[in-house]
C-alpha cells in the first residue's frame, strides 16, 4: 500500500522485525498514536469501511499537523472479528491507503490479531526541526486565539446518525473523510506565527481547555465569531469532536492571514492571565454577557445523543 512516490524516510519498510526510519539530518521524531474501536468511534452500520480506514489515519496524521510536523510513516495494527467480511476489510485498507498515498506516508508496519469487534490502532511517525514542534503550552496572556475551517459539522452528522437517519457519505466529506491540516500546520511552523496549538479532536471545549492547562493561561472565547459548520450549531461548534481543524495561539502583533493553505481562518477569541478569569475558558455570548464553558467533548455529547 501507500506506493506513490517512495518516501526517502523509509529505508525499510515491511519485512523486518523493525522499519527502519531516516529522520533528516538533526530533526527530532515525532510519535503519535491512536486508536479506533468499533461502536466507540463509528459504527459498520453508518461508516462505510473507506471511511474507517480515512478516519483512521487522518486522526494520526492531524496530531503530526497540529505539531506541525512533517509525516514519516506510519504503523497500522488491527484486531478483527473473525467473521469480518473480507470486503470490509479490503475497503477499510483502501480508504486509508488512499489517504495515504495523497499525503505520501509510507505504510511501514503492523500486526493483526482477531478479536470480538474491530480495533484499529494507528501510529504515525513524523519529523520536526528541534525545538520547532508547535506545543500546546507556549500561549501566553494578550495572544489571540484562532481556528481553521468550521466547527461542528462532523458533530451535526453524529446527531443526525444517532437520531436514526441515514446519512450518506458524500452528504459530509467533513465527517466521512476528515482533511487532517498537514499544510496549514507546516505553513505555520514555518512562518513561526503560532505560539502554541492543537487539532481538534475532541471539542473545542475540551481542547482550548488542554492549551489553557498546559500555558496555565485562561481564554476567552467570543460566541458571534465561531465559525460554525454546515448543520450545526453554537453547542456542537463548541463541543462537537472530530472536525480535526487547528486551533492555535498567536502574539497580539502576528500577521495571521484569513486563508492559510486554502483554508480559512477564523480569530475566536483572547488568552488571558489565569487570575482574570476565575474559569479556564470563559465564553461572551452575543450581548457580551460571560459564562464559564466547562469543557464537555464529544464524549459527553454522545452520551446526550444517546437519551
Ligand atoms: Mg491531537
Amino acid at each position: 500500500m501507500a506506493r506513490g512516490r517512495p518516501s526517502r524516510a523509509l529505508v525499510r519498510g515491511i519485512g523486518d522485525d523493525c522499519a527502519v526510519l531516516q529522520v533528516s539530518a538533526g530533526h527530532q521524531l515525532l510519535a503519535t498514536t491512536d486508536l479506533c474501536v468499533e461502536d466507540v468511534h463509528f459504527r459498520r452500520a453508518w461508516h462505510p469501511a473507506l471511511s474507517v480506514g480515512h478516519r483512521c489515519l487522518a486522526r494520526g496524521l492531524s496530531d503530526i499537523a497540529a505539531m506541525g510536523g512533517e509525516p514519516l510513516a506510519c504503523f497500522l495494527s488491527l484486531a478483527l472479528p473473525t467473521n469480518l467480511p473480507q470486503s470490509w476489510v479490503d475497503g477499510f485498507l483502501e480508504g486509508f491507503s488512499r489517504l495515504a498515498r495523497r499525503f505520501r506516508v509510507p505504510l511501514a508496519g503492523g500486526d493483526i490479531s482477531s478479536a470480538g469487534q474491530i480495533v484499529a490502532d494507528i501510529v504515525v511517525a513524523g519529523q520536526t526541526q528541534p525545538g520547532k514542534a508547535l506545543l500546546r503550552s507556549g500561549a501566553r496572556p494578550g495572544d489571540r486565539i484562532y481556528v481553521t475551517g468550521t466547527l461542528g459539522e462532523s458533530a451535526a452528522v453524529l446527531r443526525r446518525l444517532y437520531g436514526g437517519a441515514h446519512v450518506r457519505a458524500a452528504a459530509s466529506r467533513r465527517h466521512f473523510y476528515p482533511e487532517p491540516r498537514l499544510e496549514a500546520g507546516r505553513w505555520l511552523r514555518r512562518r513561526q506565527l503560532a505560539s502554541a496549538m492543537i487539532d481538534i479532536s475532541d471539542g473545542l471545549s475540551v481542547d482550548l481547555g488542554h492549551i489553557c492547562a498546559e500555558s496555565r493561561v485562561s481564554a476567552v472565547v467570543r460566541a458571534k465569531c465561531l465559525p460554525v459548520g454546515r448543520g450545526a450549531d453554537l453547542e456542537l461548534a463548541l463541543h462537537g469532536g472530530d472536525d480535526y481543524e487547528l486551533l492555535f495561539t498567536a502574539p497580539a502583533k502576528a500577521r495571521v492571514p484569513d486563508t492559510i493553505a486554502g483554508v480559512r481562518v477564523t480569530e475566536i477569541g483572547r488568552i488571558c492571565h489565569q487570575k482574570d478569569y476565575p474559569s479556564a475558558i470563559t465564553i461572551l455570548d452575543d450581548n457580551g454577557r460571560a459564562r464559564a464553558l466547562k469543557p464537555r467533548g464529544w464524549q459527553h455529547f454522545r452520551r446526550q445523543a444517546r437519551k
